[in-house]
């Protein structure tokens, strides 16, 4: 079936969506696939329509991601840039954008859930929204480092999000601006990561959303952002509804609700 060739902007969103980091083999693309869609395939969830309709969106889009990156494979083009590589290189502020390569946002880092373009206040959280240009992490265990456009490099936990909205929890932060970014938290995409691996993870995470919910009215009030506050108030109404939900029904909720709000950002 002839179809356009795949941007390095689905490349990545679909190596994030399997758990992968590129460079990946054939055999590293079946693993990772087959481990995700245990958990995700509708068979499992035969019974109940909500979480039927959940993991068919999930298993339709892992289905996808596993065409994309085997595609990927077989072109043998160059793997959009980790984050990581990209902090190394040289500062992106700095770095022209090769001719060839395509406009894609970049790859999303597993670790901060940032990616080169969010904008973000530093510690003491006060100052002016500062552009991402990477992230450095060396290893499982050690500290993850965000590296700022004007070359500055700062602890990942002295680094906050700005001028955004989570379309999930409904957390947010200043400045206000005309059009926030509607992206996923940080909290949001470990949490998503957490209830693929973990279903019992479900309610943990729902309290966490209603928390975050919480945070953010008080934020947007802060801010004297309706809109803001709006989003929020009605996350927490979510959030407060699926507090009787079934275990299961929470768990597809919740995925169904990140899955979403994931494939929003990254198209
Ligand atoms: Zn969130």
């Amino acid at each position: 079936m002839p179809r356009r060739p795949t941007s390095s902007r689905e490349c990545a969103r679909a190596l994030w969506l399997l758990g992968l980091q590129a460079p990946v083999t054939a055999d590293e693309l079946t693993a990772a696939y087959r481990a995700r869609i245990s958990q995700a395939h509708p068979d499992r969830h035969a019974g109940s329509g909500a979480r039927e309709q959940a993991a068919n969106t999930l298993t339709r889009a892992l289905n996808d991601a596993r065409g994309v990156v085997a595609e990927w494979i077989g072109s043998g083009r160059e793997w959009p840039r980790a984050p990581a590589a990209a902090a190394n290189a040289t500062r992106p502020a700095a770095q022209p954008r090769p001719a060839s390569a395509p406009a894609a946002p970049a790859p999303v880092c597993r670790r901060t859930g940032l990616r080169a373009g969010d904008l973000v206040r530093v510690w003491p959280y006060d100052g002016d929204a500062r552009a991402v240009a990477g992230t450095i992490v060396a290893g499982r265990y050690a500290p993850a480092w965000v590296v700022l456009e004007d070359g500055a490099e700062v602890p990942a936990e002295r680094v906050r999000l700005a001028a955004f909205a989570c379309p999930v929890c409904g957390i947010c932060a200043g400045p206000v601006v005309e059009h926030p970014v509607l992206r996923p938290c940080p909290d949001c995409l470990v949490d998503l990561r957490r209830l693929e691996r973990h279903a019992a993870e479900a309610a943990r995470v729902r309290s966490a959303i209603e928390a975050r919910a919480q945070a953010g009215m008080a934020a947007a009030d802060g801010l004297g952002d309706e809109r803001l506050a709006e989003r929020a108030r009605d996350r927490r109404g979510w959030a407060r509804r699926l507090r009787s939900a079934p275990a299961e029904d929470l768990h597809a909720a919740l995925v169904s609700a990140f899955t979403n709000a994931f494939d929003r950002w990254a198209a």
